[in-house]
């Protein structure tokens, strides 16, 4: 990890317990700031709020779903830049492509490594911190 990146902060919009600790665990431990949310909407409240420097977003959640508030996130100006992970369940065909279309920057699907979980945060982190401010 680079000094850059651990400063950053993460809104982590996931239902499941059990994959919420995990990913935030994770995120602690190499010392991401984290916002979390169980659904979507008072999690787009969040990343209207702090504008943080990524999203990782579960696609399958209670009431509105991820790609929903992935569509959102990308009609709000403030928001649109953002970079979204979308959590996939692998199981599911056709989840990854809709995640993309949906405007999600990439996916990963569950069950996941760390590892690339890690390795996936750092890319988008770095491809938004060499964009700089646009
Ligand atoms: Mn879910």
């Amino acid at each position: 990890m680079t000094d850059k990146t651990t400063s950053a902060t993460v809104l982590v919009i996931e239902d499941n317990p059990l994959n919420m600790e995990l990913v935030c665990d994770i995120l602690d431990s190499y010392n991401y700031r984290v916002l979390r949310s169980e659904r979507a909407e008072p999690g787009i409240s969040l990343a209207q709020e702090h504008l943080p420097d990524l999203v990782i977003m579960d696609i399958s959640l209670p009431g509105m779903d991820g790609l929903t508030a992935t569509r959102l996130l990308r009609s709000d100006p403030n928001t649109r830049n953002i970079p979204v992970l979308a959590l996939t369940a692998g199981a599911m065909r056709g989840d990854e492509r809709r995640a993309l279309a949906a405007g999600c920057d990439s996916y990963i699907s569950k069950p996941f490594e760390i590892d690339v979980l890690l390795r996936e945060i750092e890319r988008l982190l770095s491809n938004r911190l060499r964009e700089g401010t646009s």
